[in-house]
């Protein structure tokens, strides 16, 4: 018989080290990286409908409609090698995106088995998002002055060149942390009342937060 697929929730406010970390959780879990930012940006670099419609909401730092994000992701889940279950990475981020989550991994007698919530201060996250550049090839995300790459512009796994996201400037990124404040943060209470949530500390360093959360892992999945 298979083994029961595993579900692993990251969670926390934009640039709070969520793709970072499951590039390094991924190993240890031996799960795809789900992340709906990602998969967003990949149909808008293929300029499919769907990133045509995201790219309004992207850009002024808004959720892109449910209907739209719920169904990208559970196609996504849907693929072979996401049977053994995923690291979800900034999805859900709201409370109908949950309990559609719910629903969907229950139809399968399924559900998920741990969500890992990742807190920084404001003033940092500010500080992270203004610097973030990613690889246009692998995803990968680094910091200008807290992660830079070897070579500026390069990224270290793949050679791929670096771009800054139109997304991560300063005003963007306030109405993205007002926005998540509003619509994301009610869900810190809902996997609480589950039974299913921890907090991590997300201000100490990239390696620090990583120990945290493979500790977490360790001790609860
Ligand atoms: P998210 O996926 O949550 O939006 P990222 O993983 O892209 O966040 O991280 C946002 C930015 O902050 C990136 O530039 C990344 O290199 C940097 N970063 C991630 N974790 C840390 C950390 N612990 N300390 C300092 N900078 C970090
Ligand atoms: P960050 O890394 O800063 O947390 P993401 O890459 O996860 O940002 O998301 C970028 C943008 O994509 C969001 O501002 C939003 O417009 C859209 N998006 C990503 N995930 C979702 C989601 N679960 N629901 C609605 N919109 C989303
Ligand atoms: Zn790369």
């Amino acid at each position: 018989m298979e083994p029961e697929p595993t579900y692993v929730i990251l969670m926390g406010p934009p640039a709070s080290g969520k793709g970072t970390q499951a590039e390094r959780l991924q190993e240890l879990l031996d799960l795809p990286h789900v992340a709906s930012g990602d998969l967003f940006r990949y149909n808008l670099k293929n300029e499919t409908e769907l990133g045509r419609r995201a790219k309004v909401y992207m850009d002024k730092g808004e959720l892109v409609p449910d209907d739209v994000t719920i169904a990208m992701v559970l196609d996504r889940l849907s693929q072979a090698d996401a049977n053994k279950g995923a690291l979800l990475d900034g999805f859900p981020r709201t409370v109908v995106q949950a309990e559609a989550l719910d629903d969907a991994l229950a139809e399968k007698g399924n559900g998920i088995d741990l969500v890992l919530n990742i807190r920084v201060s404001e003033e940092e996250l500010i500080a992270r998002v203004t610097g973030r550049r990613l690889c246009r090839q692998c995803g990968a995300s680094y910091h200008v002055k807290f992660n830079p790459p070897k070579e500026p512009g390069v990224c270290d796994k793949c050679g791929g060149e670096l771009y800054q996201r139109d997304d991560d400037t300063e005003e963007v990124a306030r109405k993205r942390l007002d926005v998540y404040e509003a619509q994301t943060k009610p869900l810190v209470e809902y996997y609480e009342e589950e039974g299913l949530l921890i907090h991590i500390d997300g201000e100490k360093s990239i390696d620090e937060v990583t120990t945290a959360l493979r500790e977490a892992i360790e001790n609860n999945l």
